[in-house]
């Protein structure tokens, strides 16, 4: 009786497989061959078997029944355990370029949501420059009060918003610290203000009048 070993992995059949060099449809073929045990090319033979009478082992002429794919365009044949490491490597390089492109779009997202960040920052914050007609630590350190109500007196400031490239900005002082500031500049002058009397006072007419009193 001859020995038989038949293989045929149902993946083989229920789905397309290309060709690694063309990508071509391949075909599935079947391929008969018979290899004695004892025999050179038996090493490349799986001889191992669940039939009940051989024993875990198949011995002498066994008639091996496989499948292969084969490309009409390459006349290459291909068998199933190097088409499924193929087809493995090729998934995991489509994963590792999807985890790529990802990466790649995650990391532009973040730097355009930097720089509008940072854009809007910039056009919204515009240089500040105070100005005190006395040491602010006089204006800050100490409580002064109000010279007709007596109330705790706040810090206000008047506003204005003065372009360096507009023709007015030859009577201000740009320079805030160490630079000089371009664009839009906040200029503020600051002076006591007594809420209940509505009154604004100067910083150095209030030091004036404080030294007087004492
Ligand atoms: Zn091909
Ligand atoms: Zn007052």
């Amino acid at each position: 009786m001859k020995n038989i070993k038949y293989t045929a992995p149902i993946g083989m059949f229920i789905k397309k497989h290309y060709c690694p060099k063309c990508s071509n449809i391949l075909t599935t073929h079947k391929i008969k061959k018979i290899v004695n045990s004892e025999s050179e090319e038996a090493k490349d033979f799986d001889f191992t078997s669940d039939a009940i009478d051989a024993m875990g082992h198949l011995v002498g002429d066994v008639e091996f029944i496989r499948y292969v794919y084969r490309c009409g365009n390459c006349d290459i044949e291909i068998i199933n355990s190097d088409m499924i490491k193929h087809e493995r490597e090729k998934i995991g390089k489509k994963e590792r370029s999807w985890h790529k492109t990802l990466g790649l779009i995650l990391f532009i997202l973040s730097a355009v949501v930097f720089i509008l960040f940072f854009i809007f920052f910039k056009s919204d914050k515009i240089s500040v420059k105070n100005y005190y007609s006395v040491n602010p630590f006089y204006v800050y350190l100490q409580k002064h009060y109000c010279p007709q109500c007596n109330l705790v007196l706040k810090v206000k400031y008047d506003s204005k918003i003065v372009n360096s490239n507009s023709s007015e900005a030859k009577d201000y002082n740009f320079i805030i610290g160490d630079s000089t500031a371009r664009g839009d500049v906040e200029f503020r002058t600051n002076f006591f203000f007594c809420q209940n009397c509505e009154l604004g006072i100067p910083f150095d007419e209030m030091k004036k009048y404080e030294k007087e009193k004492e």
